[in-house]
């Protein structure tokens, strides 16, 4: 058998893949890194280089990668049923994965409908949002808002509450209008300003298009608590809570899109946990099958589920995906579920935030850094006077100090795996201020 080299693989790869959120002629001057295995928190190319995954693969991996529990209880679904279709049959862990999660909500989101990727979920609650207004006799109700800066997705629909001009620009003539409302992000906090007056003036902002309009607006999404592809916008819980109360006096749905911020990643299971509050809709996807394979799902309230519930097959949500419900992406859910409740992870993630916080304070005092911010397992903070390039600059060096990392524009962030040991996490603060220092300095 010929060998392949790391070099091969880079070469193969270029003339017949084509990478997703690239600008492919960038990879003459940024490495394309081949990937041969990876163990826990680390992923190795062909030539035995290793790289602390601090950001969890586009925030998908929660356990690790090749996580040994995780991986049994895939090899065990894998002879027991790998996939049927979820029209006229269920199976068990499908039936398992929506009574669990249904438990985590104290059974208020009540059922879940399943797609594979995070926009699919997106569609789906705002084509359920629509759908139920029209089947309660409130066809009129259409119109969809997000907040600034928004990202949910790069499929059309979810394109068009997406608010990221990198992704939106371009497909701007395809997408449909959606109403805009200012971000509750606290860096925009004015002199003896807090945190909760941002929330309180963003929410105001959301009275005042609610009280114009809200019987054309169909429902409002949310990314709770942390705003991630935007560049780790935080915002205070008393945000979710407002906008739950103008949700319920104008008739309007709350979306909320935990598929970054959910498992976990805030510190909660569910980040809207922190506010004391629960949407009609909530999205998730990414983390909920430790990364290991597409799965997304939508879950709602008894309500929205009741609007649907007739004889006749036009009132029925009529949506579907081939892969809806996949055993084997449920059964990785579950796998990962039983960790949460097995490992305590919640509280041991705590520890680990509190070290890591306290192994970054030489960013955080760094005289080029601003906004250092921190939630759950998410931290933050911008870089002042980035060069050009800083970001794909990052990458590259990150990459030389054994780092995955990639800033988004001047913001550097860090959304690592749910496993790093002390060594590791100490590691990860000592090789990001190096990198840090390297990429500033030219
Ligand atoms: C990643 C993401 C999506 C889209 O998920 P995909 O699986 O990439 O389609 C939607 N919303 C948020 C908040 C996300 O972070």
């Amino acid at each position: 058998m010929e060998l392949n080299t790391q070099s091969d693989w880079v070469a193969r790869s270029l003339r017949s893949v084509w990478h997703p959120c690239t600008q492919m002629q960038h990879h003459e001057t940024v490495p394309l890194i081949p990937v041969s295995r990876g163990k826990g928190a680390w992923l190795y190319d062909h030539e035995g280089r290793r790289y602390l995954d601090a950001i969890s693969s586009w925030w998908v991996n929660l356990f690790g990668h090749a996580n040994p529990r995780i991986n049994a209880a895939l090899k065990d679904q894998l002879d027991t049923l790998e996939h049927a279709m979820l029209a006229g049959f269920t199976h068990e862990p499908v039936i398992e994965l929506s009574e669990k999660l249904s438990a985590l909500t104290g059974h208020v989101l009540g059922h879940s409908f399943y797609a594979s990727d995070g926009a699919s979920a997106v569609e789906i609650a705002l084509k359920m949002s629509f759908h139920s207004w029209r089947n309660n006799g409130r066809a009129d109700k259409q119109e969809f808002v997000c907040l600034k800066g928004s990202y949910h997705g790069e499929t059309i629909g979810a394109l068009a509450v997406t608010d990221v001009a990198l992704f939106k620009d371009a497909y701007g003539p395809l997408l449909r209008a959606s109403q805009t409302v200012m971000s509750p992000d606290a860096r925009q906090a004015a002199d003896g300003e807090t945190a909760q007056d941002v929330a309180r003036r963003a929410a105001a902002d959301v009275e005042r298009l609610f009280t114009e309009r809200a019987d054309k607006i169909a429902a409002i999404i949310i990314e709770p608590l942390v705003q991630c592809a935007t560049g780790m916008a935080m915002h205070d819980p008393l945000y979710l809570q407002l906008v739950r109360a103008l949700c319920d006096k104008h008739n309007v749905h709350l979306i909320l899109d935990e598929i970054a911020v959910g498992c976990g990643r805030t510190g909660t299971f569910f980040a809207c946990e922190q506010a004391a509050v629960w949407p009609d809709f909530l999205c998730l996807s990414k983390g909920i099958s430790g990364g290991y394979l597409p799965l997304s799902l939508v879950m709602t309230r008894d309500e929205i589920y009741q609007a649907f519930y007739s004889n006749d097959v036009t009132r029925g949500f009529l949506h579907s995906h081939s892969y809806t419900g996949n055993p084997l992406a449920c059964r990785a859910a579950l796998a990962t579920l039983q960790i949460f409740a097995e490992d305590d992870v919640l509280n041991a993630n705590k520890i680990k935030a509190a070290r890591l916080t306290a192994a970054l304070q030489p960013l955080a005092q760094h005289e080029q850094v601003r906004n250092f911010r921190q939630r759950g397992m998410i931290w933050a903070f911008d870089a002042i006077d980035a060069p050009k390039d800083f970001s794909r600059r990052f990458f590259a060096t990150a990459t030389e100090h054994e780092l995955l990392m990639r800033p988004i524009g001047s913001t550097v962030y860090m959304m690592p795996p749910y496993i790093l040991s002390d060594e590791e996490i100490d590691g990860l603060a000592a090789n990001t201020l190096a990198v840090f220092n390297k990429v500033l300095a030219g």
